[in-house]
């Protein structure tokens, strides 16, 4: 049985865009200069850590039996197996509706069927939409950081492409190429939020 979301005084912003666009350096960038209270929402996996991954820090890394079970009892806000090949990604719902009722600007970086996932449960939730500047940028960014093995990279790289052509859907898109201006653009976007409300 799904839980009813709970009452919320934060923000809710869902970030998405193909692996290799350069999400992380640019939130990282959007952290350091805005001064709402943002805060990240760290996502449970069933991915190995990466060479300088913390597990509580850049996700909560659990075993396929943990996932499991968070999943039947209704932990994850969504969760989904993003890239087809057996890891699985979730959003702990617990750890969301905690911030947002502190006030917190909660930030989701998620791939985009999550990301539709919670805009039906949270409409008034900003999606963005951070795009490459082109294909071969993408290409040459995730084959650059040599964390997959080559089956691997192509295999985000096709989804990387699906996912290019949702982003019509989403409210805000945001083309990473020059990286200030990329920052700049993304924290205009939350302080027109704020201005609005
Ligand atoms: P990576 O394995 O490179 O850390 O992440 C791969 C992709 O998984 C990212 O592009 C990110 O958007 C997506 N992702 C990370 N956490 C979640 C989550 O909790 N839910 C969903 N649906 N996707 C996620």
């Amino acid at each position: 049985m799904s839980v009813p979301p709970q009452p919320q005084h934060g923000k809710l912003l869902i970030v998405s865009g193909p692996s290799g666009v350069g999400k992380g350096t640019l939130l990282k960038r959007v952290f350091a200069e805005s001064s709402l209270p943002l805060v990240l929402s760290v996502s449970a996996t069933t991915r190995k850590p990466r060479t300088g991954e913390t597990d509580g820090v850049h996700y909560h890394f659990i075993t396929s039996g943990d996932f499991e079970n968070k999943r039947c009892r209704g932990d994850f806000l969504e969760c989904f197996e993003v890239f087809g090949t057996g890891t699985w990604y979730g959003t702990l719902r617990k750890e969301v509706e905690t911030a947002l009722a502190a006030g917190r600007w909660v930030v989701l970086e998620i791939d985009v069927k999550g990301a539709k996932a919670v805009k039906e449960q949270f409409p008034d939730a900003v999606m963005l939409f951070v795009k490459p500047k082109n294909i071969e940028v993408l290409k040459e960014r995730l084959a650059g950081r040599g964390t997959e093995t080559k089956e691997a990279m192509w295999q985000r790289l096709s989804v990387a492409l699906d996912e290019l052509r949702h982003a019509d859907e989403f409210e805000h898109q945001i083309v990473n190429d020059d990286l200030d201006a990329a920052v700049g653009q993304f924290i205009d976007i939350l302080k027109q939020r704020k201005d609005n409300n």
